[in-house]
């Protein structure tokens, strides 16, 4: 059977890895997390000879105990398939002194995809396994490219339907333009006047509203979570790490058990985060540096050990990071906090009443493998253009935050181990802000020429997902204010 996953906020709630799929959020608002991660015990040797199917499966089996073999093969071969345009998945490459880990060759061309691309089928065989009979309904609040990743994950799943709510004017043209097309005849997609925390909010409100439940429950629908809240997103994230370390064993890099810093642009902590669940299964990090925009709510609290969301909210060129409340960073901790649920409560209850919370010396200390830092709008358009003048490589504004950020954290430090940098989304879903940081007289362009334009630069071709909406049709024009959230949900249920 395997172990179980508990809820940050209550000891005595457990799951079985299915369950938590299923479920999504734990009650009270808690985060479904392993007592202890289990260790990939496979030679990194042996790892480093597998591709990615292989490496998830490794991976993956020991996080998700009670899934069988079969179920997981079925899961794993269907999601990383030809929808990737390379057989690698994620393929490392060498720019600008590190190893760049190119996390956007799915279909909507973000990191999101690496996860959401699995997660309909984790989801669909939780239900069978656990005998649901009812509809599930996804719920997504989105800071602009979750929304599009788990459209095109859940698009037409049978079981399924899906709602997914972003920032109306938090989000890139493309980033919207994308998700306002989506065809699936089971999706809906509204545009609300708030930013991401409200989306996030409001999602999160309707999951603990046990009325709600009831009302839904009745009519055969039950809701879960495409956010990184899930742990059927968390769990797929880890695979890339420990993918991308073995790829530079295989390459004669690194010598395996060799230590690496890992950098991870980050909004709401969960690709960080599995970078450290990684690391708890026996990936050799060196450190984790945690790359922020001008919301530089983390690059604080790591710096200060209080977390503080009261400051203002800021609109950047990296709208994926966004975010002042990064909700993975609970599992964070609770993990430091030595896995005391009612410790974490009451930190949480601290962020959600007062919008700020600190933590003690001793967690503190726990987290000297993490570096916090921060990267401003001119810093990282700065950053564009430096790397694409060294070798022609073009990044997107998230990656240069991250690579923006390793150039301070070299500069403090004279650390040279080699470094993996997450690079979370092509320049193509951020045209714009990317092609006028390498020339400002770009700005006088449309959105399409500015596509073609980096196509010529770069060399790289137009993504296909770039090409779909081209001249695809608008099909979803709904935007809400934020307290109208249930409402249009129920509508979309016809309740
Ligand atoms: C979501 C996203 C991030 C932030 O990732 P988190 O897991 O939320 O920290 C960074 N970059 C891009 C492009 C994203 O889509």
């Amino acid at each position: 059977m395997g172990f179980l996953y508990r809820s940050t906020r209550n000891a005595n709630e457990t799951a079985t890895a299915s369950q938590a799929i299923l479920k999504g959020l734990a009650e009270e608002g808690g985060l479904f997390v392993p007592d202890e991660l289990p260790l990939l015990d496979v030679p990194f040797e042996e790892l480093a000879a597998m591709n990615y199917k292989e490496v998830a499966f490794e991976v993956m089996s020991r996080m998700l105990t009670d899934f069988t073999d079969e179920e997981l093969h079925y899961c794993i071969d269907g999601a990383y398939d030809s929808k990737f345009d390379t057989d690698l998945i994620a393929p490392v490459k060498y720019h600008h002194g590190a190893y760049i880990l190119e996390l956007f060759h799915g279909k909507t061309i973000a990191f999101k995809d690496m996860a959401l691309s699995i997660l309909p089928y984790l989801m669909t065989t939780a239900a069978k396994k656990n005998g649901i009979d009812k509809e599930i309904v996804i719920l997504t609040a989105t800071s602009g490219d979750t929304g599009k990743a788990a459209l095109a994950g859940f698009a037409d799943v049978p079981g399924t339907r899906i709602a997914v709510f972003y920032p109306k004017s938090g989000v890139s043209p493309i980033q919207e333009k994308q998700m306002v097309t989506e065809k699936g005849k089971n999706t809906f997609v509204a545009g609300i006047t708030g930013n991401f925390d409200d989306a996030q909010t409001g999602v999160k409100n309707m999951f603990q509203d046990k009325e709600l439940a009831k009302e839904l429950s009745d009519k055969g629908f039950q809701f879960s979570s495409a956010n990184s809240i899930n742990i059927g997103r968390l769990v797929p994230q880890i695979v890339y790490y420990v993918y991308s370390y073995t790829r530079l064993v295989a390459a004669g890099t690194i010598n395996a058990g060799d230590e690496i810093n890992i950098v991870v642009p980050t909004g709401n902590f969960g690709n960080i985060l599995a970078a450290y669940y990684a690391s708890l299964m026996g990936l050799p990090v060196h450190k984790f540096i945690c790359a922020s925009n001008d919301n530089k709510v983390l690059y604080d609290f790591f710096s200060t050990g209080k977390y503080d969301k009261n400051r203002e909210f800021i609109l950047t060129s990296s709208p994926s990071m966004d975010i002042l409340i990064s909700s993975n960073l609970e599992r964070l901790i609770y993990r430091i906090g030595g896995n005391d649920a009612e410790k974490n409560s009451q930190l949480m209850k601290s962020l959600a009443e007062n919008g700020s919370y600190e933590i003690t010396d001793e967690m503190k200390h726990s987290l000297f493998k993490f570096y916090g830092n921060y990267a401003n709008t001119e810093e990282v358009a700065d950053t564009i253009r430096k790397v694409y003048e060294e070798d022609g490589y073009i990044i997107d504004t998230h990656t240069s935050v991250a690579v923006s950020v390793y150039d301070k954290y070299k500069e403090e430090t004279g650390d040279t181990i080699p470094t993996i940098i997450a690079s979370t989304a092509s320049p193509y879903k951020f045209t714009r802000s990317v092609m006028t940081a390498i020339d400002g007289s770009y700005d006088s362009m449309e959105d399409f020429e500015l596509v073609d334009k980096l196509c010529e630069l770069s060399r790289v071709k137009v993504p296909t997902a770039i090409e779909e909406i081209r001249t695809a049709p608008v099909v979803h024009d709904t935007v809400c204010d934020k307290e109208d959230m249930e409402k249009v949900v129920k509508n979309f249920l016809g309740m």
